[in-house]
């Protein structure tokens, strides 16, 4: 995070201020929105897309119609009030659908996003003796940044070791560094840490390793509570799922102590697509979140459609006043196996509820006639029970999502694609596989 001038300071500073209000304000602030989306609007001005957009002020909001991530990746330089080439950061989306969307930041932009989400994790990350290990990759996408500015801004020891990084980091060297430095946090995608326990596990060091850790944050791909607590289980550590958000949208919400996503809503409008309509966000709403960031400064953004189905949660125990939101994905999400559709969470919710499961890879025919599951082994435990895990999952998989696999079976080794977990990874691409040789017709 780029501070080299007395104003630099001082947004940060209005920042901080604005995200410990909203912390724990009980009351809508509209003085705050009506000036943060007046300011919203002269930037959004700038840009090609929205340069029609009128005057500004909360009451024309409404009559804005939303942006959709469609328009946005079909003309992403449209929204870009900077050029691509002189925001102070350069970073890509991981593009699994297409093409790559360019995305600069300005000193600003990194500024604020990086405030308020330390803001949101100060509790977890200071007022002890932590040391963050984040195995997130730097390179063009920019999560790691994030991770870094926030353990910066919070005075948090860090380090990045990305062990997908040829040449630099690997494994061993990550035990290495480990012996060392000795993480209590460690931030990383779920993909990339079971991969990572596994191989420790092989190796026999998972109680050494585990020994210092307090903590995982993951972020990056879906967890489902039933992952974070089978790892949080081997690891003897607290397991959140750390935020939700996107390359586009920057983070819109963070977890607090109890593993809930709390909506940073000093940073951002929220409201809620329903079939009546836009509505402002109140607890027990369900329906796709749509929001107006407050601080995008290359690429201001004004009313853009998520599309991920989210539901609006009440008060949570940690006190803090900002409303939760559990985020339920795109209503496309997921795939069709033998004529049911499947979520990836509806899914995983099953495979890592039967604990003590590496990773799993389905496999289909091309007919979709035919479903195996693939579910590797903990390389730590007994494999009598293997049979009646295999029912157990067969009987949830009917119970819940409608259909039974032609065939549960438990291997020693996935193909590494099932987990190599980029950010943001494609489910179809790294959990599914079609055959049709040797598959009874
Ligand atoms: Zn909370």
């Amino acid at each position: 995070m780029q501070i080299n001038s007395r104003s630099d300071f001082d947004f940060m500073e209005r920042i901080r201020q604005e995200a410990a209000d909203h912390h724990t304000r009980t009351e809508v602030d509209d003085t705050f929105y009506a000036s943060k989306l007046d300011a919203v609007w002269r930037r959004a001005a700038q840009t090609p897309a929205y340069r029609n957009i009128g005057p500004a002020g909360p009451r024309t909001l409404h009559e804005t119609p939303v942006t959709s991530k469609d328009a946005l990746k079909a003309h992403p330089l449209d929204y870009l009030r900077v050029p691509v080439t002189d925001g102070l950061k350069y970073y890509q989306t991981t593009g699994t659908t297409g093409v790559p969307t360019p995305t600069p930041r300005t000193a600003r932009d990194m500024i604020a996003n990086t405030v308020s989400v330390a803001e949101a994790w100060r509790p977890l990350l200071t007022g002890g003796d932590h040391r963050s290990l984040i195995l997130l990759p730097s390179d063009i996408v920019p999560v790691a940044d994030l991770i870094v500015g926030v353990c910066e801004f919070l005075g948090v020891p860090h380090t990045k070791a990305y062990p997908y990084t040829t040449g630099i980091s690997d494994w061993d060297r990550i035990v290495g560094l480990w012996e060392v430095f000795r993480p209590t946090t460690l931030f990383v995608a779920p993909g990339v840490l079971l991969q990572f326990t596994q191989v420790m596990k092989k190796r026999g060091l998972l109680d050494e390793l585990s020994g210092s850790v307090e903590q995982i944050m993951l972020l990056g791909e879906v967890s489902t509570p039933e992952l974070r607590s089978m790892v949080g289980e081997w690891w003897g550590a607290r397991v959140f799922d750390a935020s939700y958000g996107s390359t586009e949208s920057g983070t819109l919400a963070a977890c607090c102590a109890h593993d809930r996503l709390h909506l940073l809503g000093a940073a951002n409008y929220f409201e809620i697509a329903r079939g009546s309509g836009i509505d402002p966000v109140l607890p027990g709403r369900e329906g796709r979140l749509v929001v107006t960031p407050l601080n995008n400064d290359a690429r201001p953004l004004v009313r853009l459609d998520m599309g991920d189905e989210v539901t609006v949660g009440d008060r949570c125990p940690c006190g803090a006043q900002s409303p939760t939101v559990t985020v339920h994905g795109r209503g496309s999400d997921g795939t069709t196996i033998k004529g049911n559709r499947v979520r990836t969470r509806d899914l995983e919710g099953i495979v890592y509820g039967s604990r003590d499961v590496m990773g799993y890879l389905i496999e289909v025919n091309s007919r979709g006639t035919w479903a195996r599951l693939l579910l590797e082994r903990d390389p730590s435990r007994d494999r009598g029970d293997e049979a009646s895990r295999g029912d157990l999952i067969q009987r949830r998989t009917a119970e819940r999502i409608g259909f039974t696999w032609d065939e549960v079976r438990f291997v020693n080794r996935l193909p590494v694609t099932t987990k190599s977990g980029g950010s943001q990874k494609s489910w179809k691409r790294s959990n599914f596989n079609v055959v049709d040789e040797g598959v009874p017709a």
